[in-house]
């Protein structure tokens, strides 16, 4: 299990403005380029970046930020973010918080600390809930926003507390579970983005005596040959998520432009039942069996995945500065030159065939920063 790592390479340390409203002990930058922030390395300047290595140093920051009337983002390792060309006329607050806390099965993780690390200390401890978690990148702050997932498992099925500054009450709280309206790739904190800063959060995992909670996804029951609800070995699933992960270039590679991007760029679609029909009439009119798996409130999931590729923007898709990756329909990538508007200009181009194709608006799962779709 490896050591803990930054979160990524930040612009070189410089000195507060004259007049700064931000306390002692935060860092801030004027102009700060954002790119190198973001694992899609797009984006302008930051007019204010500021780093806050503490709880206390987060919240003043964020207190002096809404005092000045600065528009304020939050940002953790920028791996679920579209920053527009222009950059961000406000106060950039990157969280370098730093704390992982063990205590039998109850994991306290810090915002700021790098989750994939976290993930990887909690398996090497032997303990169960977040090994198909693996290998994502960016904090720990940032799971509960959007209820990170992947085969199989989310964050709201582990997360028993969420320690947050609420700005419109001015004070800290400490939210429970059932108060974070946690559903598939959402939550208060996404829904309600001025409101919450995640300074902590908690976990309860399990001991399971070396092995991983269920198998709940297909891809995994077969690497394993096993069938769904089984265990297997908790490090061997937590090394074969990384494997089928690298294998998709979804866990970051400096080296390998098929991880410059934010992960999937759009999220699986939930139909209502009408709204299903009509897409299984497209469908079937190209003689095609569409991917669909049950979804509460009677609703059906499909694979954005799929009608992305049958749509006809197959793997490596595209002939600009941004493309799909080589590895996954679903990723976006900057091979190197693009601008936010390149990405932003296939991201469209897809949205509009699936459309065309299939009657299915596909959403945007990144955060927009002074751009959208
Ligand atoms: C290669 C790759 C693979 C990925 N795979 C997955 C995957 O399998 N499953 C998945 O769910 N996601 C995946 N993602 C998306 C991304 O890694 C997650 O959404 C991650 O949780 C984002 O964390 P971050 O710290 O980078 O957030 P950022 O990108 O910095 O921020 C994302 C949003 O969260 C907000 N935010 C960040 N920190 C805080 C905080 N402390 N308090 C309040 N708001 C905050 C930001 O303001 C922003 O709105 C992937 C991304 C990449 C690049």
């Amino acid at each position: 299990m490896g050591a803990p790592r930054p979160l990524r390479p930040g612009p070189a340390p410089g000195r507060a403005g004259a007049g700064s409203p931000y306390p002692g002990g935060v860092l801030e930058e004027l102009d700060a380029p954002l790119a190198p922030l973001t694992t899609l390395r797009l984006g302008g300047p930051a007019r204010h970046l500021v780093t806050a290595h503490t709880d206390d140093e987060v919240v003043a920051a964020v207190r002096a930020a809404d005092a000045a009337g600065q528009p304020l983002l939050v940002l953790g390792g920028g791996s679920n973010l579209v920053i527009g060309d222009a950059g961000f006329p406000g106060t950039v607050l990157r969280i370098a918080t730093t704390g992982f806390a063990l205590d039998g099965t109850v994991l306290e993780l810090a915002a700021g600390e790098v989750w994939a690390d976290a993930v990887d200390r909690a398996v090497g401890a032997g303990l169960a809930g977040i090994e198909f978690l693996a290998g994502i990148p960016g904090s720990a702050g940032a799971t509960p926003v959007q209820n990170v997932g992947a085969y199989g498992q989310e964050v709201a099925q582990t997360i028993t507390e969420v320690v947050a500054y609420d700005r419109r009450a001015d004070e800290v709280v400490t939210l429970p579970n059932a108060e974070c309206a946690f559903s598939y790739r959402h939550s208060r904190f996404k829904a309600d983005p001025e409101r919450y800063v995640v300074l902590r959060v908690r976990f309860g995992l399990e001991d399971a005596a070396g092995l991983s909670t269920p198998v709940r996804y297909a891809e995994v029951a077969k690497h394993f040959g096993v069938a769904q609800d089984e265990r297997v070995d908790l490090r061997a699933a937590y090394a074969a998520v990384l494997g089928l992960r690298a294998g998709k270039g979804m866990v970051l590679d400096p080296a390998d432009h098929d991880t410059w991007s934010a992960g999937s760029f759009f999220t699986n679609p939930v139909l209502g039942p009408e709204q299903y029909a009509a897409f299984l009439a497209l469908a079937a009119e190209r003689e095609l069996t569409a991917p669909a798996y049950p979804a509460p409130d009677g609703h059906t999931k499909t694979s954005a995945a799929w009608l992305i590729d049958r749509a006809g923007f197959g793997k490596g898709y595209g002939s600009g500065p941004a493309t799909l990756s080589t590895k996954h329909t679903l990723a976006l990538t900057n091979r190197g030159a693009a601008t936010t508007e390149d990405l932003l200009a296939l991201a469209r181009e897809i949205r509009d065939g699936v459309r065309a194709a299939f009657g299915v608006e596909l959403v945007n799962e990144p955060v927009m920063v002074g751009v959208s779709l």
